[in-house]
């Protein structure tokens, strides 16, 4: 499966744990990323991710174009709430996208740790029968 990573600057410590605690099922999956988000995940885990631009300078936009080609199975991105974002109409346009095109999409810890255990007992097979 394909998955984006995407961290607000006050989420990525969380993504960090997040991605130590699950670099066992992540492994197996084709990462992506946001840039900045990209780079804190590989120094703290031995994972491969495909780096984009970071976040503020188009990264989820290219995400984005991603879920528009049916080419992304799994959205995990850690938004804070509580601070406003100058990329914000990027935000909710990958956030529109994947209610377009009903891709899984986690945008706190606790629903990503319940989508990934999900991933690892096989709850995503449904995307190979969509996107073979
Ligand atoms: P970043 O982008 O991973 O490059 O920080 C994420 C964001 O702020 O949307």
């Amino acid at each position: 499966m394909k998955i984006a990573l995407i961290a607000h600057d006050k989420k990525k410590p969380d993504m960090v744990q997040f991605a130590v605690a699950y670099e066992s099922i992540l492994r197996d999956h084709e990462l992506y990323s946001t840039g900045t988000t990209g780079t804190r995940v590989m120094e703290a885990t031995s994972l491969q991710i495909e780096r984009f631009q970071s976040g503020p300078l188009g990264g989820d936009q290219q995400i984005g174009a991603l879920v528009a080609k049916n080419e992304m199975d799994l959205v995990l991105f850690f938004r804070d709430p509580l601070a406003a974002q100058p990329h914000e109409p990027d935000i909710t346009a990958l956030i529109r996208l994947c209610d377009v095109y009903s891709i899984p999409l986690a945008t706190n810890m606790a629903t990503g740790e319940i989508l990934v255990k999900g991933l690892a007992r096989g709850d995503f097979e449904w995307r190979k029968i969509v996107n073979p």
